[in-house]
């Protein structure tokens, strides 16, 4: 990264090259004895450049188009000017920067645009050193100047989109699509200034670094607080952020929540395409957490029953980065460890519980205390994966091999299921995207909900506030079972709705009429595919998909309100997950955050984190089935 700029181009970027106007008389044609001499590098050019490398002010820099566009990165500084002038000049900057500029300062140097916009002409009564200046820049001499300097910005825009860096390569994909939230005149403004950019990497916490990004990609972190700057501290955050954003379908700061030093930070992670919070006091919770020197930890609550979020007393901590000169010494519920410039406390695995009870007991004991908790509840939180749908008989997608069982021909084709289940596909392939997805629709017509389902439901009927369905499935299966389609809200959408591939109008319309042929040998649809009555581009299921930007949500967002409210007015819920992976943990993710007792029913992945409540490790119907075998239930 360090050397994106060759020594030359450096030099020719930051070299001043002297402008002499060759003086200027005064209206009585006196000898030309007032000079006026500056000179002119592209410094601002370098720190613009420089920031790019970092994946900041990527946007600004990508959105230079013009040769005229650069004036606002030269700068300008005075070598000999009349003192009357200079006086003049720093009038007129500071009339235009009222609350930013010291007219009584030295006037060291300013943008090319700032200092150029002294000079006016004004016809007549143009003054002699502003005709001077307007003669000069005027010249043949500085558009080929600018035509130069421009060509080698194009250079460099080449040389960064080609650039292997995840965060960059994010943020120009955005610009592509027209998706970077950034104002770039607003930017300019800001940010035209000569600011050297501090970006030197501690030499000694490359191990920090190394551990830090390993810490994050954990399936038990969840959010990140850090009350600290710190460029390369906040690339990985947010790169770790972005990448689970891609992945969950999710905005930035719902898909990975960090939290910042409440005075801010100084480079924009939103340049980054990412988000981070700013507390206005104090920090927040997360399962990694910085502390801060104003920070009180109370390490007689970090003892042999403690842990470090007692300590802290915050909710979810289990990781605790503290700087070298606060360390807290040895603590019965962390082992310590130094790195770098930190000491990283890592909590010590929540095992005490079932000390002492064989693994077939404490399964009872599990079983027996999610009924308890069913029962204690008076309303029912179901969250569902693809694990639900699997003991009905639906293929289960995970990993290539389970895909390609279900789908012999895109095995043939090498088509995985990341690659078929792309918006994409329905303009380039209909053919074969419907016949992926009009397979799926006719399967998930054809299947009867297990067992489990009706349990479920009749249980959840009975409790005081009811219940809700919070599903990643698409299968339309908890409807089938007889579920209040008002009480299911479903995240990943609906096979069972279509809309627009084009979006138009926003509209959703249900797949009932839509009856696909499908050769299922070859993966292709037989039949026209279902179009839009708006456009008569073809339609495609309501599901958001992967690289999806075109999923209509709105049918999702109204479904999340009603839970929201359903979710207010209920005082005593409980959760019961099933079947939800971690591969897209949407909804293991949902349940936490929502802090009520969890019963985690999975065979794969039952472990509990932080959340309190119950895990068994079995699947959908083996585990409903041993609850309803308790009396009560
Ligand atoms: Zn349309």
């Amino acid at each position: 990264m360090a050397n994106f700029l060759t020594a030359d181009e450096h030099q020719l970027l930051t070299q001043a090259e002297r402008h002499d106007t060759g003086g200027y008389d005064n209206w009585h044609k006196t000898p030309r004895d007032r000079p006026f001499v500056v000179d002119i590098d592209a410094r601002p050019l370098v720190a613009l450049i420089n920031a790019t490398v970092f994946g900041v002010r990527v946007y600004e820099f990508m959105a230079i188009q013009r040769p005229g566009d650069l004036l606002h990165y030269l700068w300008v500084t005075i070598i000999a000017l009349d003192d009357e002038v200079i006086q003049s000049v720093k009038e007129s900057v500071a009339y235009r920067n009222r609350y930013a500029f010291d007219e009584n300062a030295p006037l060291s140097g300013l943008s090319f645009v700032e200092f150029d916009r002294c000079f006016i002409w004004q016809g007549d009564d143009t003054d002699l050193e502003d005709a001077c200046w307007r003669r000069h820049v005027e010249q043949q001499y500085w558009r080929d100047k600018l035509s130069d300097l421009f060509s080698l910005v194009v250079t460099m825009q080449h040389r960064l989109s080609g650039m292997d860096d995840f965060l960059l390569q994010n943020e120009i994909g955005l610009i592509d699509d027209k998706k970077h939230r950034q104002d770039f005149f607003a930017t300019v403004q800001r940010k035209c200034i000569l600011d050297s950019h501090n970006l030197s990497v501690d030499a000694d916490s490359s191990d920090f670094y190394t551990v830090l990004a390993d810490m994050i990609t954990q399936d038990d972190v969840h959010s990140v607080s850090c009350p600290f700057g710190g460029l390369t501290i906040w690339r990985i955050l947010v790169t770790e952020q972005i990448k689970r954003s891609q992945r969950l379908g999710l905005p930035p700061d719902e898909a990975f929540p960090l939290y910042g030093p409440d005075t801010g930070l100084n480079d924009l992670p939103e340049d980054w395409g990412g988000y981070v919070h700013i507390p206005y006091e104090g920090m927040h919770d997360g399962e990694v957490v910085f502390l801060p020197g104003w920070r009180v930890f109370h390490t007689e609550k970090a003892g042999i029953d403690g842990s470090l979020a007692k300590a802290m007393r915050m909710q979810g901590c289990r990781y605790l980065f503290v700087p070298k000169s606060r360390e807290l010494g040895d603590l019965p519920c962390a082992t310590r460890e130094k790195i770098g410039n930190w000491v990283l406390y890592r909590q010590n695995p929540y095992h005490q519980r079932l000390k002492g009870i064989t693994l077939l007991d404490s399964l009872q004991v599990q079983i027996k205390e999610a009924s308890e908790l069913i029962a204690s509840a008076d309303a029912l939180l179901i969250t569902a994966g693809a694990g639900m749908g699997v003991d009905s008989g639906l293929p289960d997608f995970r990993g290539n091999e389970g895909f390609w069982n279900a789908y012999p021909a895109l095995a043939k084709a090498n088509i995985k299921f990341y690659d078929i289940a792309s918006p994409n596909n329905f303009s380039d392939d209909p053919k074969l995207a419907w016949g992926f997805y009009g397979h799926r629709l006719q399967l998930y017509r054809n299947t009867q909900p297990h067992a489990g389902f009706s349990k479920l439901l009749k249980l959840a009927a009975n409790k005081k506030h009811g219940y809700f369905v919070f599903t990643s499935n698409v299968d339309g299966q908890f409807q089938k079972a007889g579920f209040d389609p008002k009480r299911i809200c479903e995240c990943h959408g609906s096979i069972h709705h279509l809309q627009c591939q084009n979006g138009c109008l926003h509209y959703i319309w249900k797949a009932d009429a839509f009856l696909p042929e499908v050769d299922v040998i070859n993966c292709q649809l037989l039949n026209s595919p279902p179009q839009c009555d708006c456009c008569g581009e073809i339609a495609r299921p309501n599901i958001l998909m992967f690289n999806d930007f075109k999923w209509e949500d709105s049918r999702y967002r109204l479904q999340r309100q009603v839970l929201s409210e359903w979710l207010a007015q209920a005082k005593n819920v409980v959760i019961i997950e099933l079947g939800a992976g971690k591969e897209i943990p949407t909804v293991r993710h949902y349940g936490e955050m929502l802090g009520w007792p969890l019963i985690r029913i999975n065979p794969r992945d039952p472990d509990l984190g932080s959340s309190p409540g119950v895990s068994l490790p079995m699947g959908a119907l083996d585990g409903l089935s041993a609850i309803f075998s308790i009396p009560g239930n």
